[in-house]
């Protein structure tokens, strides 16, 4: 018999757990599940396992609002944030209502009876569940292979005993003990692994195409120690938490309003890390405005230390090819290697690859509007997370998870079964995403859009969002809700 819930969650990451104690907390009477693909809670945090792996947002946001992050560190290490979602997730029950190795495929709504049918791989095996209301926590990329782009001559390299890893893939066995090693990327992966490796390996060269942003940020905020040293948890978290928004909403604000103040800013405290006469304009400063990309953090400037020392290079220039000793670069130079990591991103991936029809039509998701970010235009009762591009994704993943209550509430207190976000004719499409990134910019086209005004534009701002997720009436005349006897008798 096919099992129904009021509400089905996709994905068991940091969003998905968050989302349920939600549920938990608010709506103490609604059936729901967790529908997980992996055999583990912790998505992100389970599967990234390269050395160094850490967040680069502080964790008085990028914890959950609810549960405070009682450790004086903010940029901490993967194993420490795996751990603080699963105790969340068993503090609050919720580790029992996760389905493990059940991965979403599609799902079809039914406007007649209100429900979503689901349709579920379950170790190879077709399964299905119905629900009232959808909610899709799947994080933002393919799990099953990271983005490679097309480099010649790789077999030659690995014909003779090199190795190439990519950091989503991680070989637990992989020994870099003494071996030369080069870092292909200039992102956040890029930057963490490049003073991680060097500290056992011959010597680590970060080899980028272009140079990203990167500021040293310090690895145990002292205002945080010291609030988590002499005030209760709660308290202490509440007010660092504080403080990290507001400078870090602060900086992106100058950066929008004056790129230039910003940009020199980044430059000295850069220059200032690295020895003098350094060329930070070839490897530290990009073409591009901050925050126009993904910024890079580096705790208590890690990799510049490991320059200084001499364990670690910077190389800007593209690659030629791989040859049987190294790698070859454009400008003609070559780089002798042992193990090339190939950090070179994320393969973007909607929803977690599930389809999902309205009465059997299927939703083509690029003709579909964001709504506040969270709802698809012209599908019902489902909602979506996908956290903040200039600051921590639980920020935004806590305040979808309030709204969906609210939704859920004002469904039950007008005994509606159904909610939608109908598309209004004078709002013109934009990109769903404004940021440069290639690997944003490889999959804009088959994403949803965003809008050219509220409540369809997406801000990219805690503070914003945090007034008009909270407040802003339900009743707005985008939304349209809707009772089933209604329908049947249209
Ligand atoms: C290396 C790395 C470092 C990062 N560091 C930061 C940081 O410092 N700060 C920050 O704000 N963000 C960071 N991010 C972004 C990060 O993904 C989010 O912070 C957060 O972990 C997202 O949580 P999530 O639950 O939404 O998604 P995920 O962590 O991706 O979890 C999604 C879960 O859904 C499951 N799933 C997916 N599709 C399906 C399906 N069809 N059916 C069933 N289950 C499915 C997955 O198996 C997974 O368990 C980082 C990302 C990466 C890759």
């Amino acid at each position: 018999m096919t099992e129904h819930v009021d509400v089905l969650i996709v994905g068991a990451g940091l969003s998905g757990i968050g989302a349920a104690c939600h549920l938990e907390e608010r709506r103490p009477g609604t059936s729901y599940l967790v529908l997980e693909a992996r055999d583990a809670i912790g998505g992100t945090w389970d599967l990234f396992r390269y050395p160094g792996i850490r967040s680069d947002s502080d964790m008085f946001t990028m914890g959950y609002r609810f549960r405070p992050w009682t450790d004086s560190r903010s940029l901490a290490d993967g194993t420490s944030i795996l751990r603080y979602v699963r105790d969340t997730a068993t503090a609050y029950g919720v580790d029992e209502h996760v389905r493990y190795r059940h991965r979403v495929v599609g799902a079809d709504w039914s406007s007649q009876d209100a429900t979503w049918t689901v349709t579920v791989d379950h170790d190879g095996e077709v399964t299905t569940y119905t629900c009232g209301f959808l909610w899709c926590c799947s994080g933002y990329y393919r799990y099953d292979r990271g983005y490679l782009p097309e480099f010649a001559g790789v077999d030659d390299f690995e014909a003779v005993g090199g190795t190439v890893v990519h950091p989503q893939h991680w070989p637990e066995d992989l020994d870099w003990t003494g071996r030369r090693v080069v870092v292909v990327g200039s992102g956040a992966t890029a930057v963490t692994l490049v003073p991680a490796l060097a500290e056992q390996a011959a010597h680590v060269t970060m080899l980028q195409r272009s140079p990203s942003y990167v500021l040293s940020v310090p690895a145990t905020d002292p205002i945080d120690a010291k609030l988590l040293a002499r005030l209760p948890a709660k308290q202490a978290y509440a007010i660092a938490r504080w403080k990290h928004v507001l400078i870090a909403t602060g900086f992106y604000k100058l950066s929008r309003w004056r790129p230039e103040w910003a940009k020199a800013l980044l430059r000295k405290g850069v220059a200032g890390a690295l020895p003098a006469g350094y060329d930070v304009d070839t490897h530290f400063n990009p073409v591009y405005d901050p925050w126009d990309q993904r910024m890079c953090f580096v705790p208590d400037g890690d990799l510049f230390k490991a320059v200084r020392r001499g364990d670690a290079d910077v190389v800007t220039d593209r690659i030629d090819r791989f040859t049987p000793t190294g790698l070859r670069l454009e400008s003609g130079r070559e780089i002798e290697a042992d193990v090339v990591v190939t950090a070179t991103g994320l393969n973007l991936l909607a929803f977690g690859g599930m389809t999902l029809s309205v009465d059997g039509d299927e939703v083509a998701l690029p003709e579909t509007m964001a709504y506040r970010g969270m709802l698809l235009s012209g599908v019902p009762n489902f909602a979506y997370v996908v956290g903040y591009t200039n600051a921590s994704w639980t920020l935004k993943a806590d305040l979808v998870a309030e709204y969906v209550c609210r939704l859920l509430a004002h469904l039950d207190r007008h005994g509606y079964d159904a909610v939608v976000a109908d598309r209004e004719d004078d709002v013109t499409e934009e990109p769903f995403l404004d940021f440069s990134s290639g690997y944003v910019q490889r999959s804009l086209h088959l994403l949803p859009k965003q809008g050219s005004r509220t409540p369809w534009r997406l801000r990219q701002s805690y503070l914003h969002d945090l007034r008009t997720l909270r407040r802003a009436p339900l009743d707005d005349g985008v939304l349209r809700w809707s009772r089933v006897h209604e329908r049947a008798s249209a």
